[in-house]
């Protein structure tokens, strides 16, 4: 933390969006005697290099540097730990601040892509009973810079740039949804980190008013619903955010995304044995989702300590998959785990399971 410059709050550099970026930094480099063209280096620094601390911001005069340290805060989460799975999954843990709470982040290599799973909340408020975030409780929701800082120090700490983000971290989007839609436009916005909205995924349990201000504010971004069932009872009892917004609503507001946007939309939907994995259950999810452009993808239950599940045989997976196929035009896929042994697989973030807490 940089010291206070006469009393005056530093500021977060990752919260601003582009034109608050570049005022800003003008700003700063007024008062610091500097030509404007600086600006543009500082830009360049932050979004496309990401150093540590703004004294390794080579090409900078010194009294500058010194100067943005006093004014600005680079980085709002430490880094505390990362942990390497044997199938190159990379997790990393980050502190807010001295006395906040912990986030984690997963860094997912497939072939020539590498995905970031990137955190929205410290746990999670909706408690799912089949998440592990949901199991450890909630401690706030993340501001647009610790979303954004997630990026830039995992691309700065693995030196693999993103090719695809997905929101499928830590927490419930659409619950931090004004530092959502921020982080977003710092995400794609080109004098930013100028990632495709198209490469971007939001996955949420569905809020339908704000599925709609999504997908006006940003119909490029791929939304993911998590759906897990088809049975009113059954998902309330799976997913308590049901019980306030009904999946029916929610899955008007998709329909409308779709239409207006264009684009498919993938439902998520985790197999819990003998729980939404019968053949009934099959037949109801695709009735349910019926004439929605759509793919489905269904993921094994991950184990945890404290769930009252157990781990899914691929070949009842599989069996799942080709009853919902019969009745289902869209793609049915099977989501391999990736990252379990260091708990970085979905729905395995949890505080809990990470050992330095
Ligand atoms: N809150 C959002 C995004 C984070 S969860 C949401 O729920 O969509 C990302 C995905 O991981 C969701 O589809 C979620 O259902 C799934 N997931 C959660 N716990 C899981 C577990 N124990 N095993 C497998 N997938 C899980
Ligand atoms: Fe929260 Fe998503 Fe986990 Fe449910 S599945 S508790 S919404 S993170």
């Amino acid at each position: 933390m940089p010291n206070n410059d006469a009393g005056r709050k530093p500021t977060e550099l990752l919260q601003l969006l582009g034109d608050e970026f570049i005022e800003t930094a003008s700003n700063a480099v007024e008062e610091a005697g500097e030509p404007s063209y600086r600006v543009d280096q500082l830009r360049r620094w932050l979004y496309e290099r990401t150093p540590r601390s703004f004294k390794d911001m080579e090409g900078l005069p010194l009294s500058l540097r010194e100067h943005l340290d006093k004014i600005f805060v680079l980085h709002p989460l430490d880094h505390d730990l990362e942990q390497v799975s044997e199938d190159g999954t990379r997790k990393f843990l980050w502190k807010q601040g001295r006395d906040g709470g912990r986030i984690e982040s997963v860094l997912i290599p497939d072939g020539d892509r590498t995905t970031y799973c990137i955190s929205t909340q410290s746990g999670c408020p909706v408690k799912c009973t089949f998440c592990a975030t949901g199991y450890g409780g909630f401690s706030g929701n993340l501001s647009a810079a610790e979303i954004i800082d997630q990026v830039v120090q995992i691309r700065s700490l693995s030196q693999q740039a993103p090719t695809n983000l997905v929101f499928m971290g830590m927490g419930e989007p659409l619950l931090n949804f004004d530092d959502l839609l921020r982080s977003l436009s710092i995400l794609t916005d080109p004098r930013q980190l100028g990632i495709g909205a198209r490469r971007i995924t939001v996955s949420t349990v569905g809020i339908p008013e704000r599925i709609r201000q999504l997908s006006q504010a940003f119909p490029q971004v791929k939304l993911a619903l998590s759906i897990h069932a088809a049975d009113p009872a059954l998902r309330d009892e799976l997913v308590p955010l049901n019980l306030k917004y009904p999946l029916d609503a929610v899955l008007d507001a998709v329909r409308e995304h779709c239409a207006n946007t264009g684009k498919k939309v993938t439902f998520e939907y985790v197999i819990l044995p003998g729980v939404n994995d019968s053949r009934e259950a099959a037949n109801a999810l695709t009735k349910k989702v019926r004439g929605i452009p759509a793919s489905i993808n269904l993921i094994g239950f991950n184990p945890f300590e404290e769930a009252p599940y157990s781990k899914p045989e691929l070949r009842s997976m599989i069996a799942f998959r080709d009853s919902i196929q019969r009745n289902y035009p869209g793609d049915v896929t099977i989501r391999r785990s990736r990252g379990e042994d260091i708990q970085g697989a979905c729905g395995q973030l949890s505080l809990k399971n990470s050992p330095a807490s």
